[in-house]
């Protein structure tokens, strides 16, 4: 493992290591500023106990010693001067900006109070927690089963709801895990180099694979770093993606390049026939003669004349994919699955041709996430919560994946519910989600929210909103667990709060995390068990009991008996790794703080079902699909387990396929196979959607008036430095990105007469934002782009959003719905215990779009359709950079207006969705009936 890490510090030396002088403990744990969570190594100076500098953990299995700029700079992060030290109180109105100290006990008390009231008055659903970056695996979803409330919310679909579904609809998992190292061929929808999901870990496996000689696709309308890296850019119009991705399928049928044994065993091919063309033989020829007339019709160049690329282009490039075969890896994740209503249908259609080309868990080729990502088990685990929430899962969406986070101000405006307790936890919708000013208008009203209680880090414009402020760790301040699909390997990487690691490794008691973080700064995890027993301090209510020590019968958990328990219980190889150093097993996490857990993650749909469970199993004799009475596998390995219908009188669980005569584990769908035809879709009331097809995207060329110079507005794209609010308070990230010009093509610019620099409004369907302009070739015609990792902003001098990133603001409420943002100044330089404050030489702060956007909710996913139909002109006199005006009364309209596009749960069955679709928090399944009327 070591070697190739020459550069870093040997383990022997972790404990004591001299650099400059100085004595260095160096404690493991993770990253916590992306979805990546990938290894840092913190430099704890041994006699100060400041943490002097972050680099890579060579240990760690994912990230392999490296990291983008966010990993150092959280060194910059837990130094801020401006971050929140002490819980907070609010002490004026809501959003008026003052505040005074409590107490954590205090706060704690208050809250519980609140939530248990809420639970035994059967309030249930009046409780909520939503949350922006997890950064972690299934702690605190367990701490809410506890509370038995249906109460989870996230940040899903503003992100990946879009991409979940595409995939999750093939293959009942909902992520797509590519193995780029070994590839020969890999497509890319989005700028996955510079800033993809599982950015870094991503961006060294697809370079590896390309010195190799692999070749790289990057389908973007924006000439992003990636593209510039590819062997094919495919300036795709925005929404063309499907189109494109079906001609190229269409090409592989064609000509024959497609991996007809891999399509006829793993293919619901059967279930399409019998239900496409009933009466017909159910063959696999008559199914291919099927596969050859649906695709005809998608031919390059009807791709061409949707999407802008060549249709040669096409067509060579659905060559290269189909010379990969089995090493072909293909990823989407935000982009146009987030961009586009029916973008969802892009991972669709993306997935396709994986399974054209037989590139599924295979070597080089795309393996389902739930096959690399690891999620051990706990000591306790609290029964699925008995109710359903709502305000999260409303009827209209019963296929989205997940939560309709970003309707919530519409559905508290409409009456469909009000929250008692509302936890944001990591979580700033007020800028990160569109129509903030809708959220505004909620999130002070205390008849709708009864107690707001922001856990969070840093400063936010949603914090401004809060009735509490909880400070809570950054990613070397708390522990959380993290696995990720990040390569074809499994690994459980283990953040760690490094100066209490460190103060224990020293021999030296530590009561809870606070004792060694700065301030009265905690950790969530410690903060939800003592919530819990306050909340139960009997254990009356049945949940102090997943709250109690597994070696202290009776004790309150100690957060490292949480973690201990798992890694000498739930983590295959684990133990034995650490005896082999002579380690406990969480002395060993402790030291390395990641585990590379043993195991293929090739090929599980072959696996077999083994004889002991097939003896006492029921084949369907038309479907070949499984069913067992036994209970599912151990929860800690990596199977994301086939639940049975609710209401199957015979508790059947589905455990396998069989193909060929063989039973195997197959996939976690109705069918068991891949699914061709979603019989879910089709049955839930989208049978025009239950194959790879392609659906109209809202900026579409043909619902966009060129005379009034209407664009397709791209306003999605990440900056490789930035992460949404938590790279706000570091100073580095933010002298390096600190402006969101507008992307505008040549041509485009040359016709408005616009050049860079110059300022231009952009008008959305709810109000506009003044923004300056960059004129470049790489920005395809008639598209533009702006990036949404900026427009930080702050209401108060000295107080609020970190000055590092934040333009002063004044925002005017216009009545009516009407509010204007004018910005008073940018980014400058203050004094403070940091003298780089005083030193700070930019003063760009961005410009926040988001504000100006309204919601689009998919009909099917549940995405916000993130893209704008727009029209851009040359600023008006009166304009300043940074302007922003919004209606919200018309967003609320245009709400309404995609409310109309559902088609809601038609209580077929009687469900509120189908149960085998994953479900963040699965509550029980009498949950998902609806109740009998009358009751
Ligand atoms: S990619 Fe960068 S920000 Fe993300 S976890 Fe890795 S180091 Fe941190």
């Amino acid at each position: 493992m070591q070697q190739g890490f020459r550069a870093f510090p040997p383990v022997e030396q972790w404990d004591d290591w001299v650099e400059g002088g100085r004595h260095y403990g160096l404690v493991a744990t993770t990253c916590f500023n992306c979805e990546a969570a990938c290894g840092l190594l913190a430099y704890v100076d041994k006699e100060s106990r400041t943490v002097k500098k972050f680099e890579g953990n060579p240990r760690h299995p994912g990230s392999r010693g490296r990291n983008c700029a966010k990993g150092p700079a959280t060194l910059n992060q837990i130094t801020d001067p401006e971050r929140i030290l002490y819980p907070l109180r609010r002490a004026g109105k809501r959003g008026e900006g003052k505040w005074e100290r409590v107490s954590w006990d205090e706060a704690l008390d208050d809250l519980a109070g609140r939530v248990r009231r809420a639970i035994v008055e059967e309030r249930h659903t009046s409780v909520m927690y939503h949350v922006g970056r997890p950064g972690e695996d299934g702690y605190t979803e367990r701490v809410l089963a506890a509370w038995g409330i249906d109460g989870h919310n996230s940040h899903t679909n503003i992100c990946s709801s879009g991409a979940r579904a595409g995939y999750a609809f093939w293959m009942g998992m909902d992520r797509p895990s590519p193995d780029h190292s070994n590839a020969k061929c890999i497509l890319l929808i989005s700028a996955h180099l510079e800033s993809g999901h599982y950015f870094n870990p991503h961006a060294q496996r697809i370079i590896e694979a390309k010195q190799r000689g692999a070749k790289i696709i990057v389908m973007d309308p924006r000439l992003s770093n990636t593209a510039t890296h590819a062997d094919y850019w495919l300036p795709t119009y925005p929404g063309s993606e499907a189109t494109v991705l079906l001609a190229m399928a269409n090409v592989l049928i064609r000509e024959g390049l497609y991996d007809r044994e891999f399509v006829r065993r793993w293919v619901n091919w059967d279930e399409y026939l019998r239900a496409a063309l009933p009466g017909e033989p159910v063959t696999y020829e008559r199914f291919e003669e099927e596969l050859r007339r649906l695709y005809a019709g998608y031919t390059p160049e009807r791709a061409e004349a949707e999407s802008g690329v060549p249709a040669a282009t096409i067509v060579e490039v659905a060559r290269a994919v189909a010379a990969a075969g089995p090493a072909f890896s293909a990823h989407t994740w935000r982009a146009s699955a987030a961009g586009n209503l029916g973008g969802w249908m892009t991972a669709r259609c993306l997935f396709f041709l994986n399974v054209l080309t037989g590139s599924v868990g295979t070597r080089g080729g795309t393996i389902p996430n739930a096959w690399t990502k690891f999620v051990p088990a706990p000591h306790a685990r609290p029964p699925h919560p008995k109710n359903w929430n709502e305000l999260t899962w409303p009827r209209e969406y019963p296929l989205a994946f997940f939560e309709m986070s970003y309707l919530l101000p519409h559905f508290l405006k409409e009456g469909r519910g009000t929250l008692d307790v509302y936890f944001t936890r990591v979580y700033n919708p007020v800028w990160t989600n569109p129509d903030g000013f809708s959220w505004i208008e909620v999130l002070r009203d205390e008849r709708l929210i009864g107690r707001h209680a922001a856990l969070t880090p840093v400063w936010s414009e949603t914090a401004w909103f809060a009735d509490y402020v909880l400070p809570v760790g950054l990613g070397s301040e708390r522990h959380d667990l993290a696995s990720f699909e990040t390569h074809a390997g499994s690994w459980l990487g283990f953040r760690q709060p490094v100066q209490r690691a460190l103060a224990e490794r020293l021999g030296e008691p530590v009561a809870d995390t606070r004792d060694t973080n700065p301030g009265e700064v905690w950790e969530e995890n410690e903060f939800w068990i003592e919530l819990s027993w306050r909340i139960d301090p009997d254990g009356a209510l049945g949940i102090r009991k997943h709250f109690e020590s597994p070696y202290r019968a009776g004790e309150k958990l100690r957060v490292d008996e949480y973690y201990r328990w798992i890694f000498e219980h739930s983590v295959p190889g684990l133990p034995e790794a650490a005896a082999a150093e002579g380690l406990a097993p969480m002395e060993y996490m402790r030291r390395y703080a990641s585990f590379e857990v043993p195991g293929t993650a090739y090929g599980r749909h072959e696996q077999e079902v083994p004889t002991e469970e097939m003896a006492q199993a029921v084949v369907d004799a038309t479907t070949g699909r499984i069913y067992t009475s036994a209970p599912p596998g151990p929860p800690s390995a990596n199977i994301v387990p086939v639940p049975a219908p609710p209401g199957d009188a015979a508790g059947r669980r589905a455990a396998g396929v069989m193909v060929d005569g063989r039973p195997c584990r197959g996939f976690p769908t109705p069918s068991g196979r891949l699914e061709f035809y979603s019989s879910t879709l089709a049955g839930w009331g989208w049978p025009e959607y239950a194959i790879p097809t392609v659906i109209e995207s809202h900026v579409h060329p043909s619902r966009l008036d060129p005379a009034r110079e209407e664009f397709a507005l791209v306003p999605t794209f990440r900056l490789p430095m930035l992460i949404h609010t938590r790279s706000g308070n570091a100073k580095w990230l933010n002298e390096l990105a600190h402006s969101n010009p507008l992307w505008l093509h040549t041509g485009d610019a040359r016709r408005l007469g616009i050049g860079t620099g110059d300022l231009v409004r952009v008008e959305t369907e709810i109000g506009y934002f003044v923004v300056r302009a960059w004129v470049t070739e790489g920005m395809r015609p008639g598209v533009v782009a702006c990036s949404h990792h900026m427009g930080r902003w702050r209401v108060a001098e000295q107080s609020g959003t970190d000055r590092w990133s934040s333009a002063l603001v004044r925002i005017e409420e216009e009545g009516g719905g009407k509010w204007r943002m004018r910005r008073l100044h940018g980014v400058q330089p203050w004094s403070s215990a940091d003298t780089d404050s005083s030193r700070v030489w930019w003063r760009g702060a961005g410009v926040h779009q988001n504000l100006t956007f309204a919601v689009h909710p998919d009909p099917v996913s549940g995405a916000h359709a993130w893209h704008q139909r727009v029209r851009v002109v040359r600023a008006a006199p009166e304009d300043q950079e940074g302007d922003v005006v919004v209606d919200t009364t018309r967003s609320h309209d245009v709400y309404k207006q995609w409310l109309e596009f559902a088609r809601p749960a038609s209580g077929a069955g009687g469900l509120r969705r189908p149960y085998w679709l994953l479900r963040p928090l699965r509550p029980a399944p009498e949950a998902y009936r609806f109740p009998e009327p009358g009751r």
